[in-house]
């Protein structure tokens, strides 16, 4: 199983990530910008990759 929140990681520090699953692609973000979305998907085989943030309560 891949790693996603490596996957993550690179993606939003700017990175462009191959699709783990058909590498044909690189994974795009869902509706947003690189920085602000929360999940990133393929557009050759529709693999999603979710990030969830970790909510910090001070
Ligand atoms: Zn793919």
């Amino acid at each position: 199983m891949e790693n996603v929140k490596a996957i993550i990681d690179h993606l939003k520090s700017g990175e462009k990530v191959t699709c783990p699953r058909c590498k044909k692609a690189i994974l795009e973000p869902f509706g947003t910008t690189y920085d602000k979305a929360h999940s990133f998907s393929c557009p050759e085989c529709n693999y999603e990759a979710h990030y969830t943030p970790a909510i910090d309560i001070e």
